[in-house]
């Protein structure tokens, strides 16, 4: 199995929506992550970035949340692009997991004909009625699609065994949104590695107990922030959401862990 780091280019924004209390007003640009798994069975994204329309109508298409996160993102950069140039076609996604629908995670949804899109049931619900908080961060026309929603109810499916081959595991991991939940990769050569979309935005929320900047609910975030460092602590790599230093140190495609 293969495990391909992607980039949607970046977010504008400022440190303070990352780091809750930290770095009020200081400039903070962060990638936008997605990640492509060739497995036997078939192809498995995480996560999808941007929609297409932020390239050139963000603020049509995204709307205020821009003074806050402005999206900068190319066409090669979009996720049909990026994919492309690893040799896959959108018909060819068996699946799409999708760790929470806000914008910057959400906006490939609709892009691939033949996947399931494996989502919470708690994320979706949420999704089409946020907490007036939260509202902002979702774009209801990037993901009110009819495609093929392969469904997971929180707790009761944690760890749920994508292929039932233990390469590629989906946790509930709720706090930032009420059904985010993260992936878990068994690489062959490579070790295991935990995408944690953004359950965890940097490693100094990780390490400095530093909640992110935006959570629907402390005390799970917390909670969730404690079984990933458990996961650190057995020697997986942990994937954090948004984090520009931690980010550079991976490898990116077209180059892959295996
Ligand atoms: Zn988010």
């Amino acid at each position: 199995m293969k495990l391909y780091f992607f980039q949607a280019g970046i977010l504008k924004s400022q440190k303070q929506f990352f780091t809750a209390g930290r770095g009020l007003g200081e400039a903070f640009d962060v990638p936008v992550p997605f990640f492509l798994m060739e497995h036997p069975e078939g192809y498995v994204l995480f996560d999808t970035g941007n929609a297409r329309e932020v390239i050139d109508r963000k603020e049509e298409h995204w709307g205020d949340v821009v003074a806050a996160y402005d999206p900068v993102m190319t066409e090669e950069e979009w996720v049909v692009s990026a994919i492309a140039k690893v040799g896959v076609h959108p018909e060819d996604v068996k699946y799409v997991i999708l760790s929470h629908l806000h914008l910057d995670h959400a906006g490939g949804v609709g892009h691939f004909p033949k996947a399931r899109y494996i989502v919470q049931r708690e994320e979706l619900h949420f999704a089409y009625v946020p907490d007036f908080y939260m509202k902002g961060a979702y774009i209801r026309k990037d993901f009110d699609k009819p495609v093929d929603w392969f469904i997971l109810e929180g707790w009761q499916d944690d760890g749920f065994d994508v292929f039932g081959d233990g390469k590629i595991k989906v946790l509930f991991t709720p706090g930032h949104t009420p059904g985010h939940q993260s992936v878990l990769v068994n690489l062959q050569n490579e070790g295991s590695f935990l995408l944690t979309g953004d359950s965890c935005y940097t490693q100094e929320n990780l390490n400095e107990d530093v909640l992110p900047g935006l959570v629907a609910d402390p005390r799970a975030t917390v909670k969730t922030m404690q079984r990933i460092r458990m996961l650190k602590d057995r020697n997986v790599a942990v994937v954090t959401g948004h984090d520009p230093v931690a980010w550079q140190t991976f490898r990116k495609a077209p180059e892959y862990y295996s």
